[in-house]
């Protein structure tokens, strides 16, 4: 980056951290802030596909998100009414074969943890926690960025603001000038058991799984390096309330997949404590970028996890976005983050509207639940595993 002050980024998350890692790492101050007072564990198991984890594997973090991650074998897909096998997808060593990087589970948390240790190691970034950001202004020279950190008054300036601030982002709604996060329709239900014991009995172990059922669907695999198993459950519903953390009543999601095959039902009995979280997406018509401000992640294409890109998504937006600002093109920075939102905004759209597509397919019933599984049947894994290569294919432009 030319100017000489910081990049100030709004949000620790996944995209914030990924992207002051990339930033740092070309040359480029980064001041990144977050509301939180610290990076506690929130949310549960994230899958990477290769597109995703090519780029951390190439930030050199490969050794770490194999410690605490998980290189599933395959993808088994079942019918949540008969219980029968649609198909069953190769992941583990296929994937590397096609694609040069493994497709990844990890909790959130690990990969969040592994990102903040290395951000930690770059002098050219400074972290601040707790930040309640009150004002955001465009200054001659860039970004001014007011708010409170520990009672005290704090001000950060930049040459640019990023957005990586979450869906419910107060970037995009404050500043660039979207709208409020879009509900749904749907609540996903998280929990992790301990894995010792339970899958010797069930499920090959080292397999995700993925049951489709009427109103809603159950995804499980591996994390904690295969000590522990995630538990994903996304039901249609009518709550929509803020965070990663809400408690829910395990007697609710028992009772939404009580007449669901046993396996199921044995997998959805075994946590003791689950969280929920509204499914949000960003408003489809968000703008990216307004003067010197842009935002990544889903603070501008929050949407429905339905085909494990949201993450994804954000690591490209930040490694996409570390390139164009690190430039030294000459090129005016306005003109350059328009261009960074149109090319990126191109493909988000495609991959969010895959995931919708997933969301409606996936909670058929009767019939058209038959349909689909036969449709899935025909395709067969192979052709299955060709219609991803768009996504899990995608490598940055160098340059
Ligand atoms: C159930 C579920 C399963 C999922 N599974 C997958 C998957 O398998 N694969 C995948 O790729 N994606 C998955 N996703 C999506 C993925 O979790 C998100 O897309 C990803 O976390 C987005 O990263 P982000 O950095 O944009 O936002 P976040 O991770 O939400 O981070 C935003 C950060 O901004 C901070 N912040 C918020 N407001 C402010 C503010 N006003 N000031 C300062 N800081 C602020 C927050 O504290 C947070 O640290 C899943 C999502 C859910 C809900």
């Amino acid at each position: 980056m030319p100017d000489h002050l910081p990049v100030v980024v709004v949000g620790a998350g996944i995209a914030g951290l990924t992207l002051s890692l990339c930033l740092a790492r070309a040359g480029v101050r980064v001041t990144v802030i977050d509301k939180a007072p610290e990076l506690r564990e929130v949310g549960a198991g994230l899958q990477l596909s290769p597109n995703a984890s090519s780029i951390l594997f190439h930030l050199g973090l490969g050794t770490a998100l194999d410690a605490t991650g998980l290189r599933p074998e395959a993808v088994t897909i079942r019918d949540g009414a008969s219980g029968r096998l649609i198909l069953r997808m190769p992941l583990g060593e296929a994937m590397v074969e096609r694609y040069g990087a493994p497709y990844i589970v990890i909790h959130r948390a690990d990969l969040q943890g592994t990102l903040l240790a290395a951000v930690e190691q770059e002098p050219r970034v400074t972290l601040h926690l707790g930040v309640n950001v009150t004002s955001v202004d465009e200054t001659a020279a860039g970004v001014a960025v007011e708010g409170v950190e520990a009672d005290q008054p704090v001000r950060f300036e930049g040459s640019v603001l990023v957005g990586a601030d979450g869906v419910r982002s107060m970037v995009r709604e404050n500043v660039v000038g979207g709208g409020p996060a879009r509900y749904t329709g749907r609540t996903a239900w998280r929990a992790t058991f301990e894995a010792e014991g339970f899958f010797a009995q069930s499920f090959r172990h080292n397999e995700t799984g993925l049951w489709l059922g009427r109103h809603a669907h159950l995804v499980h695999y591996a994390i904690d390096a295969g000590r522990e198993i995630n538990l994903v459950a996304a039901i249609d519903d009518v709550w929509n309330e803020d965070g990663w953390d809400a408690p829910g009543d395990p007697a609710q999601i028992q009772a939404a997949f009580q007449d669901w095959p046993e396996p199921v039902r044995k997998l959805i009995a075994m946590p003791d404590i689950w969280r929920k979280w509204a499914l949000c997406e960003a408003p489809r018509d968000t703008p990216w970028t307004k003067g010197r401000t842009v935002l990544i992640g889903d603070a501008v294409h929050g949407m429905p996890p339905f085909v494990a890109q949201g993450a994804a998504m954000a690591i490209e937006d930040a490694r996409v976005l570390a390139g164009v600002l690190a430039s030294d093109s000459g090129e005016d920075i306005e003109d350059r983050l328009r261009a960074f939102s149109e090319g990126r905004k191109a493909r988000t759209d495609k991959v969010a509207a895959a995931a919708r597509r997933n969301g409606v397919i996936y909670h058929l019933g009767g019939v058209p639940a038959k349909a689909r599984n036969l449709g899935m049947r025909l395709i067969g894994a192979e052709r299955l595993a060709d219609n991803m290569d768009w996504i899990y294919g995608w490598r940055p432009v160098e340059g």
